[in-house]
């Protein structure tokens, strides 16, 4: 893992996202490397290829001195939402010794921001900082889960929290008064072939006291499939049937439907009222009918880290 200290020269930046206003991203890069991020696109600000994505971290060290100047505008006197982060995980590894969102947290909580503060995350880290989140009059946390099943989730986010740790922090973020929400994506088609395995994840997602969920699922642009391919710690055959079978747009109907159903079932609230789908069908190229997706299976030899 590379780690580059460098200076940057903005922080808050606006933001095309839906239900949010600005964004902050202290790190470019991220350690977690999970094999279908659509922010691998971000290696070309730092001379990096798709294929370096989860191998650099730059730092970018003034993060909290210019958050400090720049919430100070007057832009910002109305409260704006803000999200950490959409481009890199602010509480991966080198957060633990850096300290930019735990600082940018801080800076919030000193000038009691009136706005929205919307946080996610996929890192238990982020418990280190829960005084100050509860500190903060709307703050809310959202913590991404794509399955409940640790052995699966290794098959495409290797090197990322386990989703069981994950939903453990929504437990216990939960449990401490912080208003939560769980991401639930980008999900994996092989649940229309599972929907049981769908309604226990909704079902223990439902448990951990979450407020709302957004979900979402797999982007299937050309680029990040190529990548998930690869990168997949599952041979390069069943990768290949996996990437088709998810571009296939009855499949994601199908999952669609399937999840909207089950978060109903569960009494959670679905943010935006859909579940967000990128599909572009037309940038991959399909051969017929995709197969019939047979269940993910773990890796047969450990972790892929
Ligand atoms: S944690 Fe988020 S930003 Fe980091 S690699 Fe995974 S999807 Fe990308």
């Amino acid at each position: 893992m590379q780690i580059v200290e460098q200076e940057a020269s903005s922080i808050i930046v606006p933001s095309r996202l839906p239900d949010t206003d600005y964004v902050i991203n202290p790190y470019t890069g991220c350690s977690f490397a999970c094999s279908y991020c659509y922010a691998s696109f971000m290696g070309r600000f730092v001379g990096k290829s798709r294929d370096d994505w989860g191998n650099y971290v730059y730092v970018k060290t003034n993060a909290v001195e210019l958050f400090r100047k720049e919430i100070a505008h007057s832009r910002f006197s109305t409260g704006p939402t803000l999200f950490l982060s959409s481009v890199t995980d602010a509480w991966q590894g080198p957060e633990g010794k850096y300290e930019l969102a735990r600082g940018i947290l801080g800076e919030l909580v000193r000038r009691s921001y009136p706005g929205r503060v919307s946080i996610l995350t996929k890192s238990p880290l982020l418990l280190r900082d829960a005084e100050l989140l509860s500190a903060l009059p709307h703050a809310e946390v959202g913590v991404t889960v794509t399955t409940d099943d640790d052995a699966i989730g290794r098959i495409y986010e290797a090197r990322a929290p386990r989703n069981s740790a994950r939903l453990d922090l929504l437990r216990e973020l939960s449990q401490r008064g912080v208003p939560t929400y769980a991401f639930l994506g980008p999900l994996m088609t092989h649940y229309v072939d599972a929907p049981d395995a769908m309604d226990a994840l909704i079902g223990r997602v439902a448990q951990t006291g979450v407020r709302f969920v957004y979900a979402e699922l797999l982007n299937v642009a050309r680029p990040l499939m190529l990548r998930l391919q690869s990168v997949m710690s599952v041979d390069q055959t069943e990768a290949a049937r996996f990437v088709v079978a998810h571009a296939d747009p009855a499949r994601r109907q199908r999952l669609s439907e399937l999840v909207v159903r089950l978060l109903d079932k569960h009494g959670l609230e679905l943010r935006l009222g859909r579940v967000i789908d990128h599909a572009d069908p037309s940038t991959l190229r399909k051969s017929g009918s995709p197969a019939p997706l047979a269940p993910l299976k773990p890796p047969q030899q450990g972790d892929a880290r």
